[in-house]
């Protein structure tokens, strides 16, 4: 049976977790020229780039959140499906077990990690066959940020700032628009939206999400949703929302549509949102042994191309410097639109600890400390733990228990990436603290800012969600919620919003 199958799909994991496709670096170069440098989105952007370079120097994870994996594997007709399906399962174990994926797939009723990336529904594997004498595996790598951003639709629908969306095609655009709106900088902007319209609830979700296996420099067959992909693309990028929600020219880089027939009853616009960690590769392999005989979305001619020319992240001279533990003074001197760089102590939480916050003492004293939304890859070396990769998670889910642990345990510094709500931003006024926001996606770069693992409390809830003791040196990142009441979050979407009523009126 296909001696080679097994390594080449390992090969494709690996390949698709650590180095981005030629189509989406293209975009992000021309995002990063379109973004002044000395903006907050042409810093994030300079940030991004050089993780980029670095993920593909050191064969490490883009974004620690390695995401679902998504396998489309087509196949002549009489291969056998089963042995195939159970290659690629033992596949990804074997990348977990090496830190390209980290372990990501967890018991949704105990919230208990397999540890190895498999469970009921994961990895998610389509099969299908076709007369061609070859296999075919393409691999998405997506990630939960990107994820709870997607949408669906239900037209007819008044939507925010928008109108009413009819079951038309200027409906569909309305829908689209709304999405990439909603979503600001939550799903790690600027990303890219797969779209179907029509389809049942199911399939039209699975059909958004197959757009996204399309380059981005595509164009749709399709006349009529060739027009609507180009206009979207020309008028959401006059929102302003930028890279990571901080306001600025380039919100999205791709918008691909496609189209299923619908039940009379029904008109669904679902829209699959990727983030700028948009991993997705693919491989033609030879059907008798299953070896690599070539590679999908890029052109073996063209080598890779680095993102930046130079050294990345430049400093301004403005940054704010800040060490750990802080207090009261230090964090009301701050205000929304300083970049800061923190360094000491930071410890990691995430769901599982905020939830534990809730009803135990934390492990460790958090007064003056800095909380990090962050479930990194950590693998162990000997004795010692080393984290490789450390970007952001997305700190909204953390909004139920944020202002209540701030207050309880003097927590005056919150990292995470999208912001956070109201009660949040109550909590940082009276109690004095600060919501930085880092560039989400960027898992390399900040990994090179850990000077080392202090040590781990709560292992018992799996390497992300337990809370690491980190040493930082010069993290980057920017105050996006004060502790004088503002919110930068809220002020994009309030502007971006404008934005979408003045298209309307014209
Ligand atoms: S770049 Fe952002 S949205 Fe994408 S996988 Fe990473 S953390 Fe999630």
């Amino acid at each position: 049976m296909l001696p080679s199958f097994f390594d080449s799909v390992l090969q494709l994991i690996v390949r698709t977790s650590t180095d981005l496709p030629p189509d989406v670096r293209a975009a992000m170069r021309t995002a990063r020229d379109l973004e002044p440098a000395e903006t907050r989105s042409g810093q994030a952007l300079t940030i991004i780039a050089q993780n980029i370079d670095l993920a593909v120097d050191h064969e490490g994870a883009i974004c620690q959140d390695t995401g679902m994996p998504t396998f489309e594997v087509k196949t002549p007709v009489g291969a056998n499906q089963i042995w195939m399906r159970q290659q690629i399962r033992e596949a990804i174990a074997e990348a977990t077990r090496r830190g390209k994926l980290r372990p990501n797939s967890v018991d949704s009723i105990t919230g208990e990690n397999s540890g190895d990336n498999l469970g009921p529904g994961t990895p998610i594997i389509h099969f299908e066959q076709w007369d061609k004498d070859e296999i075919e595996v393409k691999l998405i790598l997506k990630g939960g940020g990107c994820e709870n951003t997607n949408a669906q639709y239900s037209l007819p629908v008044e939507l925010p700032h928008l109108g009413r969306a009819d079951r038309t095609l200027d409906g569909v655009r309305k829908a689209i628009l709304h999405a990439v709106w909603h979503a600001q900088g939550k799903g790690c902007s600027p990303g890219a939206v797969g779209v179907c319209i029509g389809g049942d609830r199911t399939s039209g979700y699975t059909q958004a999400k197959e757009q996204l296996f399309r380059t981005l420099d595509d164009v749709n067959p399709d006349p009529r949703l060739a027009e609507l992909e180009a206009s979207i693309m020309a008028t959401v990028n006059t929102l302003e929302i930028g890279a990571m929600g901080f306001g600025g020219n380039v919100t999205l880089i791709g918008c691909k549509i496609g189209v299923l027939n619908r039940l009379p009853a029904s008109f669904f616009v679902s829209v699959a949102y990727d983030c700028w960690a948009f991993r997705r590769l693919g491989v033609a392999l030879n059907a008798s042994t299953g070896a690599i005989e070539r590679w999908l979305y890029r052109d073996p001619s063209h080598p890779i191309i680095p993102m930046l020319d130079q050294a990345g992240f430049t400093r301004t001279g403005r940054e704010v410097a800040l060490q750990a533990p802080l207090d009261d003074n230090q964090v009301r001197s701050l205000k929304v639109g300083d970049v800061v760089l923190v360094s000491g102590r930071v410890f990691t939480g995430r769901d599982a600890v905020h939830s534990h916050l809730m009803k135990h003492e934390p492990p460790v004293d958090l007064r003056g400390s800095v909380l990090y939304h962050c479930g990194p890859v950590v693998v162990k070396e000997g004795d010692r733990w080393r984290v490789t990769a450390a970007g952001p998670t997305t700190s909204i889910r953390e909004e139920p228990y944020q202002g209540e642990i701030i207050k309880r345990y003097g927590v005056r510094v919150v990292i995470g990436k999208g912001g956070m709500g109201a009660a949040t931003l109550a909590a940082l006024k009276e109690h004095g603290a600060v919501y930085l926001n880092a560039i989400g996606g960027a898992a390399q770069f900040y990994a090179r800012t850990i000077e080392r693992v202090d040590g781990v409390s709560l292992m018992e809830f799996g390497t992300p969600e337990a809370m690491w003791h980190l040493t930082v040196k010069d993290f980057p990142a920017i105050v996006t919620m004060d502790a004088h009441g503002n919110s930068l979050h809220k002020e994009i979407e309030q502007e971006s919003g404008q934005h979408l009523e003045a298209m309307i009126a014209n």
